[in-house]
């Protein structure tokens, strides 16, 4: 082959291996013994803005600061010296660029044929952005963290396996182990499966629709104690295969209580602590209905204090309070846990018995208006005080249509009982 064939050949190999350099998205550069750039790729020249000739022969301190140079010269004697690569991460400050960059670089020494090291070669890329990105995101995850783990709601995530795959420091402490410690477990390794159970009804709903789910849910504690949840759960792709439940649930217990309080409160008289007219009216109905629809019994009985005025201009109305009270006290005493009693006005009472005729309630009222009649309260000016009461009775009739028609027959049956003297009973018709 002829010698110009060769290199010609040769020529083209370079070229090649040349471009090839050119097209890494790396600076390569090799260096003799004494530190001086012997070559350089074409990226090199670029991010120095120089042309070849200019970096041939040239030192490191002519293209980076100071600071930057006595590292780079130490890394790169280091690499010839001991013969051995090196790999650092470093912030270089390059001449001409405004900001200093990172590079990610690999040294190794160059060796002659004899094996002596001759000088070095170096490929580095520039990782700035990506350093920065891992900033941003490391930041961000910061961020999160701290949103995540300070909001007053249990927040987790669970795949379609029931394993945990992320909880907050709320549900952390709730469950009573570290947090990494709790994903990668199966709902059922940390809670009973009753519990577990019970918290993968609504989680299963959200990963067979697919679509939010918000929920009241509860949590039965150790001592026996019910918290109640609202929760919002929501469906989350983890990768192609893996589907997941993001959960949101805030502790209502407090509210629920609040709730409960106010519900009672709404339904209770405040002196005796008996149902209201409210309640009763309302659950006397409930069983009205149910008395017609099953044609069973019912019975309303309402009674009133007789001259309470009296009491009230002689001893004084706290002194009349006390005979409410009193009272009160012994109509709860003589009533079932299915009657309902209920203070429906100042000195008015009824009571509501359900399956009961018109014979067993007269019994009951017999049984109230003579142990009230025997009854002597005490005041705290030690006066005697002594009251009666009227009462009338009314039992269900299939031609009612409405709780109200059998409670105004019970109301006209008492005043019957008023007008005929008192201290009675009078039933309606
Ligand atoms: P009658 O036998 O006809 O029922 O006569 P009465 O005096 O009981 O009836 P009246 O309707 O004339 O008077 C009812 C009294 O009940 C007047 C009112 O001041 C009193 N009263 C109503 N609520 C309370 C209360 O919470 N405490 C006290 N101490 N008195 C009350
Ligand atoms: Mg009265
Ligand atoms: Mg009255």
């Amino acid at each position: 082959m002829a010698e110009g064939l060769i290199v010609d050949k040769l020529l083209l190999k370079v070229d090649a291996l040349q471009s090839v350099l050119n097209e890494v998205g790396a600076y390569i550069y090799t260096k003799d013994v004494h530190g001086s750039y012997t070559f350089c790729n074409q990226p090199f020249l670029k991010l120095f803005n120089k042309r070849c000739d200019q970096v041939i022969g040239k030192k490191t301190g002519h293209f980076f600061d100071l600071t930057s140079t006595d590292k780079l010269c130490r890394n790169d004697q280091k690499v010839m010296r001991e013969n051995l690569t090196l790999e650092t991460v470093d912030l270089n400050g390059v001449k001409g660029l405004a900001e200093n960059r990172i590079f990610k670089t690999i040294k190794k020494p160059l060796h002659d044929k004899q094996g002596k090291v001759i000088g070095m070669c170096g490929i580095s890329t520039d990782i700035t952005d990506q350093k920065k990105q891992d900033i941003i995101i490391k930041e961000q995850k910061h961020l999160l963290d701290a949103v995540l783990d300070n909001v007053d709601a249990h927040i987790y995530m669970k795949d379609s396996t029931r394993n945990f795959r992320y909880v907050n420091r709320k549900t952390a402490e709730f469950i009573g182990l570290p947090a990494d410690q709790i994903s990668g477990k199966k709902d059922t390794e940390l809670f009973s499966q009753k519990v577990a159970d019970s918290f993968w009804v609504a989680d299963q709903k959200v990963l067979d629709t697919q679509k939010k789910q918000t929920v009241e849910e509860r949590f039965i504690n150790a001592e026996g104690i019910t918290n109640y949840y609202h929760s919002v759960k929501i469906p989350y792709q983890i990768d192609d295969t893996t589907s997941a439940v993001i959960g949101f649930s805030t502790d209502m217990t407090e509210f629920y209580k609040l709730k409960e309080a106010l519900q009672k409160q709404a339904n209770t008289d405040f002196l005796t602590e008996l149902n209201n007219r409210r309640y009763f009216v309302d659950h006397a109905e409930r069983e009205y209905f149910r008395a017609q629809r099953h044609k069973l019994s019912m019975a309303v009985i309402t009674l009133d204090i007789d001259n309470f005025k009296l009491v009230n201009d002689s001893y004084g109305h706290p002194v009349g309070d006390q005979v409410l009270i009193a009272l009160s006290t012994n109509l709860a005493a003589n009533v079932r846990s299915e009657d309902i009693l209920s203070r429906t006005g100042g000195e008015e009472f009824s009571i509501c018995l359900p399956e009961t005729n018109s014979k067993q309630a007269m019994v009951l009222a017999e049984r109230i208006r003579s142990l009230q009649e025997k009854q002597i309260i005490t005041s705290v000016q030690g006066d005697k005080v002594q009251v009666t009461i009227s009462i009338g009775i009314a039992t269900f009739k299939p031609s009612d249509s409405h709780f109200d028609m059998l409670f105004s027959r019970a109301d006209k049956a008492l005043y019957r009982a008023k007008n005929s003297g008192k201290n009675r009973i009078c039933v309606a018709d």
